[in-house]
């Protein structure tokens, strides 16, 4: 029996998944279009209904069904399986049948509950009132799938009576974290109680919408007591360090905009959507951690932070503005004076579109907010606005976007660029996110040498028409160690459609993609003439090969003359003077 994954990409080509996110327009045998995964105007993003792959020639990603799903929804490979195979109405047997199940049901106890508690709602003027005198619209109520958890005077078991009532059993329940043991209870029927008890219910979801907790804003005032905001504990389902709260509503904004605007509440989140901004996503009950900024980075460059300017320079928010730097992330603030987001859109939405608009680069912010509150002409006060301002740049990954800060800094403070430099490169701050970095965001195509771009063309040439040009090479022809590699894999398999499908097949993903590049590049400029042009770029790969020869040759040979060794100089120049004949002719 076909693997999920094999049945998944029999039943749903590259071109329908992609296709389903893009518009794809046809070029020739091919689809392209304009790359979700950076920023272009001309489309350089292709798609291959033959080969069944994507690649984009501006940054360099491609692969298959899967990699563009993980790409776009900023998920892991099990998550992409998990999207697909529900597109494709494939059952995933890989999962022990018991765990699915069981995850089955913890999934079917928190969207019950998410149902019961918009039911009370429904039947609660008050609670409705509240929301309304919030400026929560009756929309925002549904989308957001807001609900209402009894007070303790109803009851303290109303969830899990409920529950009960659809087949459900307490341990289950707890598992998914709404409900509290009290290991003291005099009897078995008072041994769970509720853990959301007159509460205003903001229910988290997954990348996909589907419910994983919950969080409880207190409805009245919070006490000593009774906290303002609980939400639900770690589970199997809801793991705090990778959720945002909104994702699955915000994702695909977030992605056409290049941007995400990144709030605090649950409220806030709520009500910048509300107010049209959709690209909003919140923490839930942790910090941001580099987790939830690596599922970001998947869809954008771009952050918006909001928060109170008094809270900037906080620990907490200073410790997000790093990571976030450090993650590479364009970073902007939007100030709202000393209201949340949701006061501010609740009076006037435009307020907050306006300061959206406005948003200011975080550098540009901290180094205004540290010249108004230091002195810029005294000594002292330039090294307290470098001591606040420099320990950003240094986040800044990009040597190019450090520069333009340093200037702009060297301007303020009227110092020399290098002053700043030298003080810059003092500063060492732990890299909270170095780890997490490697895989993030898409370098820069370094330039290729005339040997690189040879090598490319006859492996594109190779690997899209392998029965005609297989033959005709040899590993030494390929200088660099992957090129190599490449060829080498392929020369392997037997000679025949069938064997070179099964070794592509066989080779490490890193080299499908890689190959797949180089076919796709083979394929604009077509196959016709196809033995001469392998024929050309085999004459030019000696070509260059013996130049290099030549060069490393002529060194040696200066070093001989420098070092007066004679007898290998001889040597030498009779190896120059034969590589030069040879290029001569050819
Ligand atoms: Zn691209």
């Amino acid at each position: 029996m076909p693997s999920p994954v094999e049945q998944i990409k029999a039943r749903l080509s590259v071109a329908d998944v992609v296709g389903s996110y893009l518009k794809l327009v046809r070029a020739g045998a091919n689809f392209k279009a304009v790359c979700p995964f950076h920023n272009e105007k001309t489309p350089s993003f292709y798609v291959s209904p033959a080969r069944d792959v994507w690649h984009c020639f501006g940054c360099g990603k491609g692969g298959d069904q899967f990699r563009f799903v993980m790409d776009i929804e900023g998920v892991d490979f099990k998550e992409a399986l998990d999207i697909l195979a529900k597109r494709a109405s494939v059952e995933l047997v890989y999962e022990d049948p018991r765990e699915r199940d069981e995850r089955l049901r913890l999934f079917a106890i928190l969207e019950e509950t998410a149902k019961f508690y918009e039911l009370n709602l429904s039947r609660s003027a008050t609670v409705r009132d509240y929301l309304v005198k919030r400026g929560v619209s009756e929309e925002s109520v549904k989308s957001f799938r807001l609900g209402f958890s009894l007070p303790e005077a109803t009851g303290w078991r109303t969830l899990l009576e409920h529950l009960q009532k659809k087949g459900f059993i307490p341990p289950e329940i707890e598992k998914v974290g709404l409900l509290i043991k009290n290991p003291k209870a005099q009897s078995a029927a008072h041994l769970y109680y509720d853990r959301f008890r007159n509460r205003i219910i903001f229910p988290i979801a997954d990348f996909n919408g589907r419910i994983i907790g919950f969080g409880g804003r207190i409805f009245g005032n919070a006490t000593d007591t009774v906290a303002k905001y609980i939400n639900s504990p770690q589970t199997v389902l809801y793991d705090k360090s990778r959720v945002l709260y909104a994702f699955d509503k915000a994702k695909l904004e977030v992605r056409k905009s290049n941007t995400a605007i990144l709030v605090e509440g649950y409220m806030d989140a709520l009500m910048v959507h509300q107010a049209g901004t959709t690209n909003a996503v919140a923490v839930s009950g942790t910090a941001l951690t580099p987790y939830q900024l690596q599922g970001l980075k998947r869809l954008c460059d771009k952050l918006l932070m909001s928060f109170d300017m008094d809270e900037a320079g906080e620990s907490a928010t200073r410790r997000s503005i790093d990571m976030a730097l450090e993650a590479g992330f364009d970073v902007k603030v939007i100030a709202v004076k000393e209201k949340d987001p949701a006061d501010v859109i609740k009076e006037n939405p435009a307020v907050w579109l306006e300061a959206v608009e406005q948003s200011k680069d975080v550098i540009s912010f901290f180094l205004e907010r540290s010249l108004e509150k230091f002195d810029a002409r005294t000594i002292e006060g330039k090294r307290s606005i470098a001591r606040s301002v420099l320990p950003l740049v240094a986040k800044i990954p990009q040597e190019i976007d450090k520069a333009h800060w340093v200037a702009k800094i060297a301007q303020a403070l009227g110092i020399k660029d290098e002053a700043v430099w030298q003080d810059l490169k003092k500063i060492k701050s732990p890299h909270v996110f170095a780890a997490a970095r490697q895989d993030l965001g898409v370098n820069a195509p370094p330039q290729k040498s005339r040997l690189q771009v040879l090598e490319e063309r006859l492996l594109g040439l190779l690997f899209a028409r392998p029965l005609e040009v297989a033959e005709k090479l040899n590993a030494d022809m390929f200088s660099l160690p992957a090129h190599k590699k490449l060829y080498t894999y392929l020369a392997a398999s037997e000679r025949s459609e069938e064997g070179y499908r099964t070794s592509f097949a066989n080779m490490p993903p890193e080299y499908q993609t890689l190959a797949n590049r180089f076919i796709f590049e083979a394929e604009v400029t077509g196959f016709a003439g196809i033995d001469e042009e392998v024929g050309a770029c085999v004459q030019e790969i000696e070509r260059e090969q013996l130049k290099g020869r030549l060069e490393g040759l002529s060194d040696r040979i200066r070093k001989a003359e420098l070092s007066g060794n004679t007898a290998e100089l001889g040597t030498l120049v009779a190896e120059f003077s034969d590589a030069s004949r040879r290029l001569a002719s050819s």
